[in-house]
């Protein structure tokens, strides 16, 4: 599903930084992988040139056969618009809007309005909370407005789910929970799962490990305890 050569990506201005330095990197289909390494190792760089959101400096990205390193601007940004979900470490919902409006407007903007009332209540439903679809994002806990994103962010269907320490300001309990939404989206026929973490419980709970370190990736690792979802027999 996705497939990294030789990326690298430069940041110029008055310092350069090279912050992917010759990645190398395959994630197989349905796989839900958690990438790891130390602060200013290229992490959220990798997520963000994977997702269409930053340019490469050289090298190639291919996701789902798009060609994201070759596209032009407007083709990049339609992929990123209806094949990338993200999720952030701050929610980033509108706060105008409440909890069904905010998956609505995704829904559109990704030209995926069709269907989109059933979507929606399907994962309301599934991210537990149905009963608060008229709330606003302030009236909601921090693990529900994560919550909510996750919905937000699957409501188009995407190929990818992309995560940046989406738990990363939670406490234990809810960042428990929001492990436990992507195991169950991952063992479902939804998106291929890569998220960047820094703790050790929530990497645990992913099917394979991307360490990452100085700009590169190094082998990825099975998790023991989680079964690759790739193997159990989908896509
Ligand atoms: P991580 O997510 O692992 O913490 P990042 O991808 O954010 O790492 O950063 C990798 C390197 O690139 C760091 O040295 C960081 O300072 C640098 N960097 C990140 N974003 C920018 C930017 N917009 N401009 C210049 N340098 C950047």
């Amino acid at each position: 599903m996705i497939h990294v050569r030789q990326l690298v990506k430069e940041y110029r201005g008055a310092v350069s930084t090279a912050a992917l330095r010759g990645v190398d990197l395959d994630v197989e289909a349905g796989t839900f992988a958690a990438v790891v390494g130390p602060s200013g190792c290229g992490k959220s760089t990798l997520l963000y040139v994977l997702g269409g959101m930053l340019g490469a400096t050289s090298g190639t990205v291919r996701v789902g056969g798009f060609d994201v390193t070759a596209a032009g601007e407007r083709a990049r940004t339609a992929f990123r618009r209806t094949e990338i979900g993200f999720v952030f470490q701050k929610f980033n919902l509108l706060g105008a809007l409440d909890v069904e409006d905010n998956l609505r407007l995704a829904a559109r903007i990704a030209g995926r309005a069709d269907g989109a009332a059933e979507r929606i209540d399907a994962l309301l439903e599934r991210v537990g909370l149905t009963g608060k679809r008229r709330a606003r994002p302030a009236e909601l806990s921090q693990g529900e407005q994560q919550r909510v994103a996750i919905a937000r962010a699957l409501v188009k269907e995407p190929r990818i789910l992309l995560a940046d320490e989406p738990t990363g300001n939670l406490d234990t309990a809810s960042s428990r929970a929001i492990m436990g939404l992507f195991r169950e989206v991952a063992g479902g026929p939804g998106p291929t799962i890569l998220m960047i973490t820094h703790n050790p419980e929530c990497a645990a709970v992913a099917d394979v490990v991307i360490p990452m370190e100085d700009g590169r990736t190094g082998a990825p690792y099975p998790n023991a305890a989680a079964r690759p979802s790739a193997e159990r027999g989908r896509r």
